[in-house]
């Protein structure tokens, strides 16, 4: 009997259990061992922010789906990985074997800039609610990093306040211009966007130093009374110095099949993994979706002894980021466009996303 492990509900791995609600695979256990039951979808983030959706509308329930999937679900968070004994330990202390293992973990947030208690980051995603909740309702919360979470954040709180008519200031800090891969048309029209709807936007500044009252920039001292950091994703603790291979920032090292490119049995997805032939991919979500139908056929292919598939990840792919309001900018490589479409257009991109796991 194989015992196959998936570790982290993250996005390639919800898909694997929708495959296993449809085909049983002879001979095998399959168990998803994850640090919460519930798994966030960031996608919504923006408009469970604004109060557009509930906590219920956003989020997948994973021991409910690993039943439906006859698979077990454990809630545990991996904290050590033996790769020679094909061992995991738990948070709780308990020792388990695998024969296949598959990571999809997702990423951690780098926070070397304080120990304040008054800054949070939304990783892992299910502390993203609480987070969000005590931040939004506060009166001058300020968001560091100007890439598409951070800006679709700050309008969000910006227009939750707007909505419910609450007094205060909402001000978000880039170290470069915002979204610095998009054209920079769209970058200049989104700076405009968030100055006419009051954001207080400081770009091309860096971040300094954070106190519990205050954060101090490479030009100014700015008051607040929380701190949210979207500054990008850090590796998960989990893959350095334990003989895989991983690269020098912690990133499990993985083949175009998904497959470490050091242990054969071990498979990694999504956030938590650099694929060697791609070192520079970007991590978000969309490539950690286009993952799960490889990683599950490769599963199944190792379980067989046949030859895996590769993931090919496409050059070009659509973003939409909300700006508050039921309005959203529409990227699609050069292209950009602003306004009640591309939000119409989000909306039911996700809507149909959690349907198929809910
Ligand atoms: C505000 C915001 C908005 C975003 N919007 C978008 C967007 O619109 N489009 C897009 O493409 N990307 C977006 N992203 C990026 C996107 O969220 C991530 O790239 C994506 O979630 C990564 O998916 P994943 O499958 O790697 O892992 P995740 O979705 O992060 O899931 C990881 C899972 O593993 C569990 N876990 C973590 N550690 C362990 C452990 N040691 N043991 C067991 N379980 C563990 C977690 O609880 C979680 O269930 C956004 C990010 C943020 C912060």
């Amino acid at each position: 009997m194989h015992a196959v492990f998936l570790v982290g509900g993250g996005h390639a791995h919800i898909q694997c259990l929708k495959q296993l609600c449809e085909e049983s695979i002879p001979d095998t256990r399959f168990v998803l061992v994850s640090s919460n039951r519930y798994q966030y979808y960031s996608g919504m983030f923006s408009g469970f922010t604004e109060g557009l959706y509930k906590e219920e509308d956003i989020r997948i329930d994973l021991d409910n789906l690993s039943h439906k999937a006859g698979v077990q679900f454990i809630e545990a968070t991996v904290t050590e990985l033996d790769p020679e004994n094909k061992r995991i330990v738990l948070d709780k202390g308990e020792a388990l074997s695998y024969s296949i293992i598959s990571f999809d973990i997702g990423s951690t947030t780098n926070n070397i800039l304080s120990s304040s208690s008054t800054v949070r980051t939304v990783k892992p995603n299910y502390t993203f609610p609480d987070a969000i909740k005590e931040l939004r309702d506060s009166p001058a919360p300020v968001i560091v990093g100007g890439g598409a979470a951070g800006v679709e954040i700050s309008l969000s709180i910006l227009a939750s306040k707007k909505r419910l008519g609450q007094s205060g200031e909402v001000t978000l800090i880039s170290s470069t211009r915002l979204l610095p891969g998009a054209p920079i048309g769209a970058s200049a029209k989104l700076e405009a966007k968030c100055l006419e709807y009051g954001l207080h936007l400081f770009i091309n500044e860096e971040v300094e130093n954070i106190e519990d009252q205050i954060i101090q920039t490479s030009k100014r001292s700015i008051e607040h009374s929380g701190i949210l950091l979207l500054t990008g994703p850090a590796s998960p603790p989990l893959f350095q110095d334990i003989g895989v291979a991983c690269t020098e920032e912690g990133y499990l090292l993985v083949q175009s099949t998904l497959q470490s490119i050091s242990h054969p049995e071990i498979f990694g997805s999504g956030d938590c993994v650099t694929l060697s032939p791609y070192p520079k991919l970007a991590k978000n979500g969309v490539y950690a979706v286009r993952q799960g139908p490889v990683l599950w056929e490769n599963i199944k292919r190792t379980l067989r002894n046949k030859e895996l598939t590769t993931f090919k990840p496409q050059k070009r792919f659509l973003s939409i980021l909300s700006t508050g309001g039921k309005e959203a900018m529409l990227l699609y490589d050069r292209v950009y466009l602003h306004g009640k479409i591309p939000w119409k257009i989000k909306h039911n991109i996700d809507r149909a996303f959690m349907k198929k796991y809910t």
